[in-house]
């Protein structure tokens, strides 16, 4: 990689590393909810599109995207995980696998209320 290219991605991820701090700082507000049901909420100067709860859905669907969205608009997990934010355009968090908010415990809820058991 260019010299130039690394020093870029450095910036990048330096300045969202400082947009991410102060949205920690920050008061979560709900702006608006789509018609296909993402909430967007706005902490400082940045804007969470986060998915929302269907209505009928069973606790542990709802649980883990509660505990997914409480990651998101802190910076943090129960479970211990932070975010990410070594990826430039990219914020992820890496959940411990019995955390309610990983992939794996989201996939699996939905997939038993999809199957109905
Ligand atoms: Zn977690």
């Amino acid at each position: 990689m260019r010299a130039g290219r690394r020093h870029r991605r450095a910036l990048e991820r330096h300045r969202v590393q400082t947009l991410m701090a102060e949205a920690d700082e920050s008061p979560a507000e709900l702006v608006a909810v789509t018609e296909d049901k993402y909430e967007i909420w706005q902490k400082g100067r940045v804007a969470f599109v986060l998915p929302g709860t269907p209505p009928n859905a069973p606790d542990a669907v709802r649980s883990g995207i509660a505990a997914r969205k409480a990651a998101a608009l802190r910076g943090r997990c129960d479970c211990g995980a932070t975010r990410d934010t070594h990826r430039p355009g990219r914020v992820a968090f890496v959940h411990e696998y019995e955390c309610p908010a990983s992939d794996q415990a989201i996939v699996a809820a939905w997939d038993a209320w999809k199957a109905g058991t």
